[in-house]
């Protein structure tokens, strides 16, 4: 199949632009789009057969379920059961964005998307190019990350082509992303609403709207499992091809013990790289040192992360050190993501 690219500058674009892109959707073929989180891969969510297509494109587990998008409110009640009042309130606050909310789903919503679970995750995403396409296609369009499943997810056409040429029949160009990491998933099923995934809108966004919400116990369970043992291949996402261990402590230590770890490393005639940041990029005694942004913005390392991920990859890196962040606000979704590509490796030094 040849993967057609369809370049539309998202600051300045008329409908009509999105016409093959829609009709390609309106037939049930896939289309990958930009978001203002990451690329996603599109498909018509209430078509089984298009859901199966996004499965197969990825390689992902079917039993993983799809984010559905949509783009005017009224959307939501014909795919949700039951829409509890915080869940409105922070529709409200929130959409359109990188918000991702999981409802009882109503029948028309085929298991095919939902992965065979009896809930529906959907987000309204703020992207004009997204916003569009979701409107022309008139479709609600089921779209994971335009990524083959396990690889970082793709914050640049360019991406969505390394994993996705020839699979898949268009991608639209849109440039580059804004926030680079994954929506926000809050489960709004139960009683009490839980972050299953660390976001853009953080926890303290959310309570301020709607009150004290739990984190997944999973989310943090993990973590304390990576000290004490060494974890399962299952949690390894995101993730580029090298090892990759996170260093974690006093400034100056995790230089030091960086540069450690890289000159044995290159001592065994390895190919090693280092993930720092802005402020110390010139500390490092190795060849392959990346910056993926400063500390000072906490969002500019969200949007440089999984561009930073797949060079390591290009750089052949079989060895890749990186510093950690701190896990509070945007840094507990940026952490989120680095322990997944790390498999959970993490040093405290
Ligand atoms: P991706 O868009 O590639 O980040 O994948 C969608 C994410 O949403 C995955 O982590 C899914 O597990 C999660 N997700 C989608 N639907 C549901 C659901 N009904 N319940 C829980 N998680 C969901
Ligand atoms: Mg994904």
């Amino acid at each position: 199949m040849n993967t057609a690219i369809c370049r539309i500058d998202p600051e300045n674009f008329s409908d009509e632009e999105l016409n093959t892109a829609g009709d390609i959707l309106q037939k049930g073929e896939l289309v990958a789009f930009p978001t203002e989180t990451v690329y996603g891969l599109g498909g018509n969510a209430l078509d089984p057969r298009a859901s199966a297509k996004i499965y197969q494109a990825k390689g992902r587990p079917s039993d993983n379920p799809l984010i559905v998008h949509i783009s005017e409110m009224e959307d939501l009640c014909r795919l949700a059961a039951f829409v509890p009042e915080k869940a409105k309130r922070l529709a409200d606050a929130f959409w359109p964005g990188p918000l991702t909310m999981i409802f009882r789903k109503k029948d028309i919503v085929p298991e095919a998307t939902t992965g065979g679970l009896s809930t529906v995750a959907v987000r309204m995403p703020s992207h004009p190019i997204a916003r569009a396409l979701i409107r022309r296609s008139g479709i609600y369009i089921a779209a994971p990350s335009a990524n083959s499943s396990g690889r970082p997810s793709p914050t640049k056409a360019e991406h969505v082509l390394e994993d996705l040429q020839g699979k898949i029949p268009m991608v639209i160009d849109g440039g580059g992303v804004g926030i680079g990491l994954e929506s926000t998933i809050v489960d709004m099923t139960e009683g009490s609403p839980s972050i299953l995934r660390p976001g853009y809108i953080t926890k303290e966004m959310i309570e301020r709207e709607i009150g004290e919400v739990q984190i997944d116990p999973a989310l943090l369970a993990m973590k304390e499992n990576v000290v004490a043992r060494a974890p399962g291949m299952k949690y390894r996402h995101y993730a580029p091809k090298g090892q990759m261990t996170i260093v974690e402590g006093d400034t100056e230590r995790v230089i030091a013990a960086i540069n450690d770890m890289v000159r044995e490393k290159q001592a065994l005639g390895c190919c090693v790289a280092v993930i720092a940041t802005e402020e110390t990029r010139e500390c490092y005694q190795c060849s392959l040192v990346r910056s993926v942004g400063s500390r000072k913005t906490e969002g500019s390392i969200a949007a440089g992360l999984y561009d930073i991920l797949r060079e390591m990859d290009h750089l052949g890196a079989e060895f890749i050190f990186a510093e950690s962040f701190r896990e509070d606000r945007l840094g507990q979704a940026i952490m989120n993501r680095m322990l997944k590509a790390a498999a959970y490796r993490l040093i405290q030094v």
